[in-house]
């Protein structure tokens, strides 16, 4: 491939690719000069690159753009359905899998009960895993496999720590990518998420925003300039542990008094029980139920967590200064009992000149986490290529994807 630029370097190579894709997969369709003077990168790099793919069938022609004179500019589009990425969030009491292709679009989606203690739990997590992706097509070809989980991964030594499922010091993403041969990656679930809202969703055109999930525990994903703060360690985004009540109930990490010991699901039912809204066979559905049927002390319940909630997104507010907070997670369904007493508190507590930043509430879809575990995959088909070895693992099998039949070079 002389006409590249440094054809001597692979590794130039392997980034001007990466970069050129990456630039299809999130601002196309674009035209190939587009991404030449958005790139810094010589038209001939650009047309060899981009001929490469076009071969490969995993980017199309998407329109010819109208040019006043001279031959009209091809705008290059992804073909989304190219090749396929598995995800997997889980749960404390089951896991939830989904198919999806290139552009992040849902192709099949799973759900298995898990049970995270004793020994044999990977083992039953991997058997579980292998079913589904031994029925699957093989076509598209399927690029890996993303695990979301609650819990600090730190990526330096690929150990998960996740006191919500009780793993400490796990090498989840090395097991299972033994137990599957495939790449495997994993991520705390909720910056999963954000990563997904990120490329695909609601954050896509903003660089610096929140995602606040609220359901059993309380999560947090960072985005700023564009890309998620880990912290160091991985361990950034622990927002239900900061402390709402000095000296409180003890919470599931060992402290006394965190955010998620006054706004998590087992907290609000612990209360109820305390009150004899529910019985120890009744869970969070019976209490929403409770609400939207008018029993007061259910109202009350929802409306404390609410003012909880609204204090403590405003002090997050008042710290990192986002464009946009969302607020995600399975505890969204009860917003309707929450939501106006977290708008006052949050309105009280933000700083003035900050008060404009809009707070917004996604509806609770399982399979949107999932699919954010299954970005972990599509994203590293464009990242560095000296991010780890998985990533260029990924990377060798979107190439080998075979040429698809009708494709218009
Ligand atoms: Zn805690």
């Amino acid at each position: 491939m002389s006409s590249y630029r440094t054809a001597s370097s692979g590794h130039t190579r392997d980034l001007n690719r990466s970069a050129i894709f990456r630039m299809i997969v999130t601002a196309g369709p674009i035209a190939r000069t587009q991404i030449a003077k958005t790139l810094g990168l010589s038209p001939a790099t650009v047309t060899a690159v981009t001929r490469e793919l076009l071969d490969q069938g995993i980017v199309r022609v998407a329109e010819r753009a109208p040019s006043k004179g001279g031959r009209p500019a091809l705008l290059l589009e992804l073909v989304g359905g190219a090749a396929s990425a598995f995800g997997v969030k889980i749960a404390p009491d089951h896991i939830f899998g989904v198919r999806v292709d290139l552009e992040a679009q849902l192709m099949q989606h799973y759900e298995a009960p898990f049970d995270p203690s004793g020994d044999g739990a990977i083992e039953r997590l991997t058997e579980t895993l292998g079913d589904w992706i031994r029925q699957l097509p093989g076509d598209p070809p399927l690029l890996g496999v993303g695990l979301g989980v609650a819990g600090v991964f730190d990526g330096r030594t690929g150990t998960l720590d996740s006191p919500l499922l009780g793993w400490r010091g796990l090498k989840l993403a090395q097991v299972v990518q033994e137990a599957l041969g495939l790449p495997v990656f994993v991520d705390n679930d909720v910056n999963t998420l954000a990563v997904a809202e990120r490329l695909y969703g609601r954050g896509h055109d903003v660089e610096n925003f929140l995602t606040v999930t609220i359901g059993r525990g309380v999560g947090l994903g960072i985005v700023t300039g564009g890309d998620i703060y880990r912290g160091f360690g991985g361990g950034a985004g622990e927002f239900g542990h900061t402390t709402a009540v000095a000296d409180g109930a003890l919470c599931t990490c060992g402290k006394h008094g965190c955010l998620e010991t006054v706004v998590a699901d087992p907290a609000l039912i612990a209360e109820a029980r305390r009150l004899g809204l529910l019985d120890e066979q009744q869970g969070i559905e019976r209490l929403r139920e409770l609400a939207r049927e008018g029993q007061l002390q259910a109202r009350q319940i929802f409306h404390d967590a609410g003012t909880q909630l609204g204090r403590a997104v405003a002090d997050l507010v008042n710290v990192l200064g986002p464009e946009l907070v969302l607020v995600s997670g399975e505890g969204t369904q009860a917003w309707s009992y929450l939501g106006d007493a977290f708008a006052a508190a949050y309105e009280t507590n933000v700083f003035p000149p900050l008060g404009t930043v809009p707070v917004e509430v996604d509806p609770w879809d399982e399979s949107k986490w999932a699919i954010g575990a299954a970005t972990l995959v599509l994203r590293s088909t464009f990242g560095a290529p000296l991010d780890n070895d998985k990533g260029e693992s990924v990377r060798a099998r979107l190439e080998a994807v075979a040429p698809a039949a009708g494709v218009v070079a």
